[in-house]
């Protein structure tokens, strides 16, 4: 594990750490504008009211979104007087990098972040041979208290603007850029929705950043809907909606068990829609979309892992446009929860193939580092305002 040098943080924030992290908790608020909270129509007004013709919005969109740019020395295109007004005002620092640790040989990176509030939060950056996928944060904290997940201890902090999350990915977008991802494609091409939070529970601004994501470039980052996948626990409400988005985006859901008994308890949002009811949305999202459903289980020793859940797992998707991704559960500090033995897991793979299920365990990048899934920051938040998190490995496509 490599771990890069920490960002200085400015003397004027006497409760820092000396491990950088916050003591003091801080009242949770929303950021300033970003350019990247507004569409390009907006963005002319913005600029207009700052006194600026409308094409200089479009100028700076072009540095953000094409060139991966926002320092103001680099704009060499915009008259010198109007540089430094424009970037105050539309691209105001929204995340202070406190630490960023590479593994994997530098394939894959995470970075923790300090929000203008003071909230923490952390992406993971992973590279592939043929790929480079960023996995974001959508809420500081997260309020659906799945006990195994380190996120799920520290409660939610608030939701993240559409610029906080689009920042992470234009950030990381940069990193790639740089050549910094060893043994990968210098252009991240993948975002998956499975950092710290649920990101259905921040939905409008969740949707709007797919939007700004996939909207070419100077409106936004011109990546493909397809290759961007959200998470839920099941939001049955929420994944409606989705279907109505009409989007092509990967739906995964976090299903972690197959029967209501074991679910009410793994994921307690279950306890208000059950199985039968989030699966519906699921399978209705597959169909309305062709998009095959991701179906995350954890797999967790002896607590969801028998033969039979198993097979009632393979009878529950069996002929769906479903595939099942398993992940050996990332132990947390202090948990009572394991990864399931190895045999155990095959003889789950197999039980669930046999079924005719498409199956995968899913490749548990970044342990070293605390960035797989449920584990983002579990060894260093324990300050409730900065919330805990939980990032992931990709999920299969
Ligand atoms: S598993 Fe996901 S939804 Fe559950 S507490 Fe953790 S971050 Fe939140």
């Amino acid at each position: 594990m490599t771990i890069l040098p920490v960002i200085p943080i400015s003397p004027d924030q006497p409760d820092i750490l000396p491990s950088g992290l916050t003591k003091t908790r801080r009242r949770p608020s929303m950021p300033p504008r970003h350019l990247a909270d507004m569409d390009l129509a907006a963005r002319k007004s913005a600029v207009t009211s700052l006194g600026e013709p409308a094409f200089r919005a479009k100028q700076l969109s072009t540095h953000y979104f094409g060139r991966l740019v926002r320092d103001a020395a680099e704009m060499t295109d915009l008259p010198a007087g109007s540089r430094d007004r424009l970037t105050a005002d539309l691209l105001p620092t929204l995340l202070t990098p406190v630490r960023e640790q590479a593994c994997d040989d530098g394939a894959t990176r995470k970075t923790l972040w300090r929000l203008h509030d003071g909230a923490l939060v952390e992406s993971v950056l992973m590279g592939y041979p043929d790929r480079v996928t960023a996995c974001v944060s959508s809420q500081a904290g997260c309020g659906m208290a799945c006990p195994f997940c380190a996120t799920g201890q520290q409660g939610l902090t608030r939701n993240l603007s559409v610029a906080e999350i689009v920042d992470q990915v234009v950030y990381l977008a940069g990193v790639a850029a740089s050549g910094a991802v060893t043994g990968s494609p210098p252009r991240l091409s993948r975002v998956v929705f499975m950092g710290m939070g649920e990101p259905l529970a921040n939905y409008p601004r969740v949707i709007e950043t797919v939007r700004r994501l996939t909207a070419p470039a100077p409106e936004g980052l011109g990546l493909s809907q397809r290759h961007i996948t959200v998470s839920t626990v099941g939001l049955v409400p929420a994944m409606r909606r989705l279907i109505a988005e009409q989007l092509s985006v990967t739906l995964a859901l976090s299903l972690h068990a197959p029967d209501d008994d074991l679910r009410d308890e793994l994921v307690p949002v279950n306890q208000r829609w059950k199985v039968a009811e989030v699966l519906d949305a699921a399978f209705d999202y597959a169909a309305q979309t062709g998009r095959r459903v991701s179906i995350e289980y954890a797999l967790i020793r002896d607590v969801n892992d028998q033969p039979w859940r198993a097979d009632l797992l393979g009878r529950l998707l069996r002929g769906k446009l479903a595939h099942v991704n398993l992940i050996p559960l990332n132990p947390t500090p202090g948990s009572k929860w394991d990864a399931s033995p190895k045999p155990v897991e095959r003889e789950f793979v197999r039980r669930l193939q046999e079924a005719g299920v498409s199956t995968t365990v899913r490749d548990t990048r970044g342990r070293e580092i605390d960035g797989a899934c449920g584990q983002l920051a579990a060894g260093e938040l324990t300050d409730a305002s900065a919330g805990g998190a939980a990032a992931d490995a990709e999920v299969a496509q």
